[in-house]
C-alpha cells in the first residue's frame, strides 16, 4: 500500500489559501475545504442532503413517545423504548440488533430519613413525595422513590456534619477546624463534584452515611422561577443518581474488564458485589425541603461564608444539635437490560468503525436526560436512512448505539465496549451525547485531535437563531457552565473552547478504558429538574425547546460529526493542536511539584518525548493538509498510524489503583469523577506529594508519548 500522495507545493499552497478564504468569507454554512478531504465538493453534497432531513417535528413526537412512561433502566418500559428505537433504526435500513447484558442493578426497597433536635424532638421524616401544582405525570405509581443507586444498605443513627459541596478541600477544611467525622453522617449539597465521590471521601473519612441534597443556590429558587413557573428546581424535587466510585471503574461492578453477557457463568463475577467500585456506607438523596429541617437546627461554627447556600439562615456545621436515623435498603439483583445497535456497513473500509451512542435509560422519564439525545439521534439516522435510500453508503461503517442503564454507571455502553476491545482497536471515533437539549447554548468536550474537528462541524450547520452553531456558539459561551463539559471562555488563541473529556457519560469506556479518540456534546439551559419525576415532556415542551427545533439542531451536528469522520480520506485527527496541550499539561505539572518542593523530580525525559511527539505532528500534519483526491486505500498507512497514535497513549498496567483507567493523558479525577484531570497518574501522585510515584509516572508518561511519536512518524 502506498501512503497519501502529496499535492506538489503549489497546489498546497492554493489548497491552504483557500481554506482561509472560505474561513474569512463564511457567510454560508457551506465549507469549500475540509481538512481530511482532498476534493469536499462532491461531500458538501452529500451533506447537503443529509442535513435537510432531521425534522423537528418527527423529533417531537420521538421525544414525545420515549417519554410517554419512566424507563428505568431494566424494567418493561425501558424494554419498549429499546424496541421503539430498534423499529426506528431498521426503518432506516440500519443491520439492527437488540444486545442484552445481565448486570447488577440496585433497586429501592426503604429508602427512610428521621431528624431529631438535640431534645429528642422529630424534625423531619422523610422522605416528602416529589410534588408541584399541576404537573401531568408526577403521580404515576412507577416513578421510582428517590434514591442513590449503588448506595449501602442498612440503618444507621448518628450526628450530622454539613460538608459543603462535600469536595477533598471541603473534607480537609472540616479537618482543619477539627471536626472529626468518624461515626458521623454527612449532609452535603449536589454541584461541583459527581456525587459518588462525595460518598467516596466520606466513607475514607470514617463517616457511617451521607445525605446529598439540591440546595436552591446551585439549581433552585436563587437562580430564577421554580417550576412550573419556570425551569429551576421545586421544593419536593430530588436529584437520584449512582453513587458508584466511577473513579475506579465503570459499568457492572461484577465484572470489571470483561462483559456480562448472558452465558457469563455466576462463578466468573465476583463474588462479593460489595467490593470495587461500590461504597459500604449509605447514602440517600433529599429535596431542600426536607433537608432544611436538619440543616437549620444544627449548632457548632458557622458555615465559611462561601458553604453558605440559598436557604434563608445561617448554616452551622455542626456536629452538635441534629441527629439523624438513616435507613437503607437496596436489592443488589442481576438484571437483564438492551443495548440498540444498528449498523450500515462501509463501502470502502468495513472494518473501521465510526460508533455514535447516546444512553435511552432515564430516572424517571428523562426528558432531557437522556431522551432529548435519543429523539434528535433518531432523526440524525433518519437523515442516514434517507441517503440510503438514495444510493449512499459510507466510507467506514457507521454504528449507532442506544445504551441502557447509563445511569446506575455507564453500564451498558462499558459492558458493549469490554466485549469489543480488541476490535475497538479500528474503531476511528465515539461520538456521544447524552443530555442533547436542555436549552439553546451549544457545548462540547472533546479528545485534543478532534477539538477543532469539532469546530469545524458547527459551522456547517444553522441554528434556529439563524447563525451557525459555531457563532451560536461563540455568543453562548460567557454563559452558564454545562454539568459535565466545563464551557468556559475561549483560552488564549481559541475560538470557542472545547473541554476536556473526564467522565459521567458513555464516552468512558471507549476513550479512557480502550482509547477511541471521543467528543461529547449537548445544547445546555436552565435546567433544575435533573433526575427529578420533573423533568418530563412537560417541562421540556415548556422550559427547553417548545418547537423541537434544538433537537433538530443537535440532530444534525451529531449526524454531520458521523458522516464527515465517517467519509474522510485521511483521519481529521490534530496532533499538533494534541501535542501542544500535552507540553502545557507537562509544564503546569512540573511547575505544581516545585511548589509541592518535589524539585527533584525530573520532567526532561517526558519533556523531551513531549517534544518529539510535537515534530512528528507537524510532519504528519503537512501530510494531512495536502492529501490528494485519490482513493481512500491509498491512505491507508497514514490512516493507520494515526489511529494507532492515540492507542500509544494506553498504558497496559493502567493508574496506579485504578488499573481500569488505561489513558496516560485523561482520566475522570479520583476525587472528581465528573472532571478530567490531565497527565493523571503524574498530576495525582503530585497531588498525595508522592515522589517516588511522581517519578514512576514521569516515565510511564515518557515511554507513552514516545511509543506515540515512534507511531505517528511511521506515517511519514
Ligand atoms: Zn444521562
Amino acid at each position: 500500500m502506498t501512503v497519501c500522495k502529496p499535492l506538489g507545493p503549489f497546489s498546497f499552497l492554493a489548497l491552504v489559501s483557500l481554506a482561509l478564504t472560505t474561513a474569512s468569507l463564511r457567510a454560508q454554512s457551506v465549507p469549500q475545504a475540509v481538512f481530511g478531504y482532498g476534493d469536499f465538493s462532491k461531500q458538501a453534497r452529500i451533506e447537503e442532503r443529509f442535513l435537510a432531513v432531521p425534522d423537528a417535528r418527527l423529533a417531537g413526537k420521538h421525544l414525545k413517545i420515549l417519554t410517554a412512561e419512566p424507563h428505568l433502566a431494566a424494567t418493561p418500559e425501558d424494554r419498549k423504548t429499546a424496541d421503539y428505537v430498534a423499529r426506528k433504526f431498521r426503518a432506516a435500513g440500519l443491520e439492527t440488533e437488540i444486545v442484552p447484558y445481565r448486570v447488577l442493578l440496585s433497586r429501592p426497597q426503604v429508602v427512610k430519613v428521621e431528624a431529631f433536635n438535640a431534645s429528642g424532638q422529630l424534625l423531619m421524616s422523610g422522605r416528602t413525595k416529589e410534588h408541584v401544582d399541576g404537573d401531568p405525570y408526577q403521580d404515576d405509581p412507577r416513578v421510582v422513590m428517590p434514591y442513590n443507586s449503588s448506595s449501602g444498605s442498612g440503618d444507621v443513627t448518628g450526628e450530622v456534619v454539613y460538608g459543603n459541596y462535600c469536595r477533598l478541600e471541603d473534607f480537609n477544611q472540616l479537618e482543619a477546624l477539627h471536626i472529626g467525622l468518624k461515626g458521623k453522617i454527612v449532609l452535603c449539597r449536589y454541584g461541583a463534584n459527581f456525587r459518588g465521590i462525595k460518598v467516596y471521601i466520606a466513607e475514607l473519612r470514617g463517616a457511617i452515611g451521607v445525605l446529598i441534597y439540591s440546595d436552591p443556590l446551585d439549581d433552585g429558587y436563587s437562580k430564577g422561577e421554580a417550576y412550573p413557573l419556570g425551569p429551576w428546581r421545586p421544593a419536593t424535587a430530588v436529584q437520584r443518581g449512582s453513587v458508584q466510585n466511577l473513579s475506579r471503574y465503570s459499568g457492572d461492578p461484577e465484572t470489571p474488564g470483561f462483559a456480562s453477557t448472558l452465558d457469563l457463568p455466576d462463578s466468573a463475577r465476583i463474588p462479593n458485589e460489595k467490593t470495587g467500585n461500590q461504597p459500604r456506607i449509605i447514602s440517600i438523596p433529599l429535596s431542600y425541603r426536607d433537608a432544611a429541617p436538619i440543616l437549620q437546627n444544627l449548632k457548632g461554627p458557622a458555615a465559611p461564608q462561601d458553604w453558605q447556600g440559598g436557604l434563608h439562615f445561617r448554616y452551622h456545621l455542626g456536629p452538635e444539635g441534629v441527629q439523624v436515623h438513616l435507613v437503607s435498603l437496596e436489592d443488589n439483583q442481576r438484571r437483564i437490560i438492551w443495548d440498540v445497535i444498528g449498523r450500515i456497513k462501509g463501502a470502502q473500509v468495513p472494518d473501521e468503525w465510526v460508533i455514535c451512542g447516546n444512553h435511552r435509560d432515564a430516572w424517571v422519564y428523562g426528558a432531557v436526560d437522556p431522551s432529548s439525545g435519543t429523539a434528535a439521534m433518531l432523526e440524525a439516522v433518519h437523515g442516514f436512512g434517507v441517503l440510503l435510500k438514495q444510493g449512499w453508503r459510507p466510507k467506514r461503517t457507521m454504528i449507532f448505539a442506544s445504551w441502557d442503564a447509563e445511569e446506575e454507571g455507564l453500564v451498558g455502553s462499558t459492558e458493549w465496549v469490554e466485549q469489543h476491545a480488541k476490535t475497538l482497536e479500528r474503531a476511528v471515533a465515539y461520538f456521544n451525547m447524552d443530555v442533547g437539549v436542555s436549552g439553546p447554548d451549544f457545548s462540547a468536550a472533546a479528545v485534543p485531535s478532534l477539538k477543532q474537528f469539532v469546530r469545524e462541524v458547527t459551522r456547517s450547520v444553522e441554528s434556529p437563531t439563524g447563525y451557525t452553531v459555531f457563532q451560536q456558539w461563540r455568543i453562548s459561551q460567557a454563559g452558564e457552565n454545562d454539568r459535565r463539559t466545563a464551557n468556559a471562555p475561549p483560552g488564549p488563541g481559541e475560538e470557542v473552547h472545547v473541554g476536556d473529556l473526564g467522565s459521567g457519560s458513555d464516552f468512558t469506556p471507549f476513550f479512557q478504558h480502550v482509547g477511541v479518540p471521543s467528543t461529547d456534546i449537548g445544547s445546555g439551559g436552565p435546567y433544575g429538574v435533573y433526575h427529578s419525576v420533573f423533568d418530563n415532556f412537560a417541562w421540556y415542551t415548556q422550559n427547553a425547546d417548545p418547537h423541537f427545533v434544538y433537537l433538530q439542531e443537535m440532530a444534525r451536528v451529531f449526524g454531520l460529526e458521523a458522516l464527515r469522520m465517517a467519509d474522510s480520506d485521511v483521519l481529521p485527527y490534530d496532533y499538533v493542536a494534541y501535542a501542544r496541550e500535552i507540553s502545557a499539561y507537562i509544564e503546569a505539572a512540573k511547575r505544581k511539584a516545585e511548589s509541592a518542593n518535589l524539585d527533584a523530580l525530573d520532567f526532561g525525559p517526558a519533556e523531551h518525548a513531549a517534544a518529539k511527539l510535537a515534530a512528528a505532528a507537524e510532519g504528519v500534519h503537512g501530510m494531512q493538509m495536502a492529501v490528494k483526491m485519490t482513493p481512500l486505500g491509498d491512505c491507508a498507512r497514514l490512516n493507520l498510524a494515526l489511529r494507532q497514535t492515540e492507542s500509544a497513549l494506553m498504558s497496559d498496567s493502567g493508574l496506579p489503583n485504578r488499573p481500569w483507567y488505561r489513558h496516560t493523558i485523561f482520566a475522570p479525577g479520583e476525587f472528581t469523577g465528573y472532571a478530567a484531570v490531565v497527565i493523571p497518574g503524574v498530576n495525582e501522585a503530585i497531588d498525595a506529594r508522592d515522589r517516588s510515584r511522581a517519578a514512576q509516572q514521569l516515565a510511564v508518561l515518557a515511554q507513552a508519548l514516545e511509543r506515540a511519536a515512534r507511531i505517528l512518524n511511521q506515517a511519514r
